[in-house]
């Protein structure tokens, strides 16, 4: 496996590499979500590459950039028994130079849920993506659709800025109680911990009161936040059914819906979805 801190070195090293090759971002202290998206790589691609940067654009004022768990060497060891062949550790000083003033801004659906929360979060999103293209070239992209809004928003600016790339999805990958696996788990003290499993319990039993035929929005968005009520610790921000390739909140009846939830625990900001009807995010 070559890591490289050099965008030199990585151009250098993906233009002879075997095709397809597949990128999975990152921002490090991998899981097996992370994980599962490297093996996806590796199952579609000839080759697999994988970033490891923190990406401080994505953060906004007061959030933990700082205190984003970190931890270089298991990473990389993780990717290497992976079978990755190339992984790029860039410097923020080469993504961000000095008087940087250029962005990727796509408009509209970075404006809802996640978007309307964390202003100016997308623009780093799309911005780091748009480099991260640039610098490896891939053939195809690999997403989890954890961060659905994500996939939905890099898909946009794919199509409209025409890179030759297509973009994949990962199934969310959880812990065995359903908690969404995710770096700011190891924020959560064992209370916590505990009580961050109502997350997924929101969704799948919202899940299943659309199975048993409720496509009421309002009814459906009003089952996650009575799970939510259920515990004590958690502190909703939004629950949203929103339409999965628009991410148009839904009103009246509806057919296929993106559940999504974002919910404080003590100082950490968890995140989840689920997809109901036969949707596919972005379209
Ligand atoms: P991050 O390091 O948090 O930026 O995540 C890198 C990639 O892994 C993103 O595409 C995430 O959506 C994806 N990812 C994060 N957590 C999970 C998970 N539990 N299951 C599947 N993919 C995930």
């Amino acid at each position: 496996m070559i890591t490289t801190e050099s965008l030199a070195e990585l151009r250098s090293t993906c233009s002879e590499l075997p095709r397809p090759l597949g990128l999975v971002p990152t921002m490090g202290y991998l899981h097996e979500g992370h994980l599962s998206l490297v093996r996806a790589a590796r199952k579609a691609s000839a080759s697999v590459a994988a970033s490891i940067f923190v990406n401080p654009a994505q953060f906004g004022p007061g959030e933990d950039f700082e205190s984003y768990p970190r931890d270089r060497d298991r990473d990389l060891m993780l990717l290497e028994e992976e079978g990755v062949d190339v992984v790029w550790t860039p410097r923020e000083e080469l993504l961000y130079p000095p008087a940087f003033q250029t962005w990727v801004h796509v408009e509209d659906i970075t404006q809802r849920l996640e978007g309307a929360h964390r202003p100016g979060h997308f623009r780093g999103v799309t911005t780091v993506v748009s480099k991260l293209f640039n610098a490896f070239q891939p053939d195809l992209a690999f997403f989890g659709q954890k961060d659905a809004q994500q996939v939905v928003v890099i898909r946009r600016m794919v199509r409209d800025l025409n890179f030759p790339v297509e973009i994949e999805v990962g199934p969310i990958v959880r812990e065995p109680d359903g908690l969404a696996m995710s770096s700011r788990n190891t924020y959560l003290n064992p209370a916590q911990r505990q009580a961050a499993t109502v997350l997924h319990r929101a969704l799948s039993s919202t899940v299943e009161v659309y199975a048993d035929g409720e496509r009421e929005a309002a009814a459906l968005r009003r089952r996650m936040s009575e799970v939510l009520a259920e515990e004590p610790l958690a502190d909703p921000e939004y629950v949203s059914v929103a339409d999965p390739a628009t991410l148009e909140e839904l009103e009246g009846q509806l057919d296929t819906a993106l559940l999504s939830l974002a919910v404080h625990i003590g100082e950490t900001r968890l995140i989840d979805n689920m997809l109901v009807g036969d949707a596919e995010l972005g379209g």
